[in-house]
Formats: C-alpha cells, sequence, structure tokens
C-alpha cells in the first residue's frame, strides 16, 4: 500500500522533472513564414521539417462532398468558397499565395509520410453539426491509419464533441481541447490528453498549468510569436507553445540550455 505521503512526494516529483523539460516547438499552420511557403500548405509542413519543428499544425475541413480538405478560414479569404458547403473539386482549385493548390488531406498525409522525423498536430475544426463532425473525425481516422500515421499525429479542437468523437475512435492518441472554457480536471474526466489554450486563458488561470500536470495531462499553448511572452511561458514549463515563429523560439530555448 501507497502511502499518502509518498504519492505527494511522486506528483511533487512528476511537476518537478515537467518543469525541467523544455517545451517543444509546433508550427503553427505549418512554417508558413518561410520563404516559399503559405499557411497550411506541403510547403509549410516541409519548412517546419526542414528546421527541426517538434510538429506542424495545420486544419481539417470535411467538404460538402465528405471529402477531407486543409485550410484554416471557413470561408477562403477573398472568395466566397465555403468548407462545408463547396465541393472538393472547387475547393482544391484555390491557389495558395505561394502558388500551390489548395491540399486536400491526403496529399498532405502522403508528404508527411515522407517526412519521417516531425509530428502532425491535426485540428478538426468546428464543422456545423456534431454528426458532420463525428463524420469528419471517422474519415480522417481512416486516413490517418491508411498512411501510418495515426501514432506520429496529436488531434485538437475547439469543439469539444469532435475531441470525444476522436478520443472514442483513437484510444491512445494524444488530444487536446483548445477552447479553454473547461478546467483541467474536466478534461482528466472526460479522458482527453491535455488542454491547448490560448495564452490569455492561461495568464487569467495560471494555476491550470500545475493542476494539468498533477492530473497527467498535457498543455500546450498558443498562439505564442512575442519572444517576451516565448519566455514566460518557457518558465512556467508548458509542455509545448505553438508559434508562427518556430525559429526564433527555437533560439530562446537554446539560450535557455
Ligand atoms: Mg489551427
Amino acid at each position: 500500500m501507497i502511502s499518502l505521503r509518498s504519492l505527494l512526494l511522486l506528483a511533487l516529483l512528476s511537476i518537478g522533472c515537467r518543469a525541467a523539460a523544455q517545451p517543444r516547438v509546433i508550427a503553427h499552420r505549418g512554417y508558413w513564414m518561410a520563404p516559399g511557403a503559405a499557411q497550411n500548405s506541403l510547403a509549410s509542413f516541409v519548412k517546419a521539417d526542414s528546421i527541426g519543428c517538434y510538429g506542424a499544425e495545420f486544419d481539417v475541413w470535411m467538404t460538402a462532398d465528405d471529402k477531407l480538405v486543409v485550410n484554416h478560414d471557413r470561408i477562403y479569404p477573398g472568395t466566397e468558397i465555403h468548407m462545408e458547403r463547396a465541393r472538393c473539386r472547387d475547393i482544391v482549385r484555390i491557389e495558395l499565395p505561394n502558388g500551390e493548390r489548395l491540399p486536400t488531406l491526403d496529399a498532405y498525409l502522403a508528404t508527411a509520410a515522407a517526412h519521417p522525423a516531425i509530428r502532425l498536430v491535426l485540428e478538426l475544426k468546428c464543422h456545423a453539426t456534431p454528426e458532420r463532425e463525428s463524420r469528419a473525425a471517422a474519415k480522417i481516422v481512416r486516413a490517418l491509419k491508411r498512411y501510418g500515421l495515426a501514432e506520429r499525429t496529436d488531434l485538437i479542437s475547439f469543439s469539444f464533441h469532435a475531441c470525444c468523437a476522436l478520443r472514442k475512435l483513437l484510444p491512445e492518441a494524444n488530444i487536446l481541447y483548445l477552447t479553454g472554457d473547461r478546467t483541467p480536471q474536466q478534461i482528466a474526466d472526460a479522458g482527453l490528453s491535455g488542454i491547448d489554450y490560448h495564452t490569455q486563458v492561461l495568464d487569467e488561470h495560471p494555476e491550470w498549468i500545475e493542476e494539468a500536470h498533477a492530473l497527467g495531462l498535457e498543455v500546450n499553448v498558443w498562439t505564442v510569436n512575442d519572444e517576451k511572452q516565448m519566455r514566460r511561458f518557457i518558465a512556467r514549463g508548458v509542455d509545448y507553445i505553438t508559434t508562427d515563429c518556430p525559429e526564433v523560439l527555437q533560439r530562446l530555448l537554446r539560450e535557455a540550455e
């Protein structure tokens, strides 16, 4: 029988160990600020890998004809093309600022399969209905398995329903919730892996970082582009920092070693 004192000591040790480790660098929408890249482009994934990021984040929608595409905004800027209401063949005609066509998830995963060092951080966007999110989740999991990427992918969503749907399909995956309206205890109770919250949420609830770690959860923070803010979250012992400026964060982490 383990005494209460030993349990407390183990918990403190685990917090101490986590605090000592440096946060891992996630390139937000890939390393899109690199020359020749664009947000959520295949090039942004390759560039994130080329500078040794831990992971590349990207956003996934299910189109009107139930295909999966990689893009951030619901309506592509400068067009009336709505990711959920347009057909895939019309969406993939969109030209990204770097000259690529807007990628399907298939194309993105094929690229990822050829770059084995970097993790994927797949965001399932909030869709019109929970049913569409469940269907998208099932399709995403099938696609990840088809490319042998289920173990190399972390999943995130602002939709709590989507996170729970993904958890049912992938019991072992890292699944983190984005919205910031639930406590670490609520996330642990739902069987999710962690919180992936906006800087402002973690500034309002600084205690959530330690609470999450004590519950065995991971903590990611987004989107941290300012050096001062990066230093603050490095010092606070988060597990991941999601940034548009991965090379800046990498430099700060090297300096902090
Ligand atoms: Mg995203």
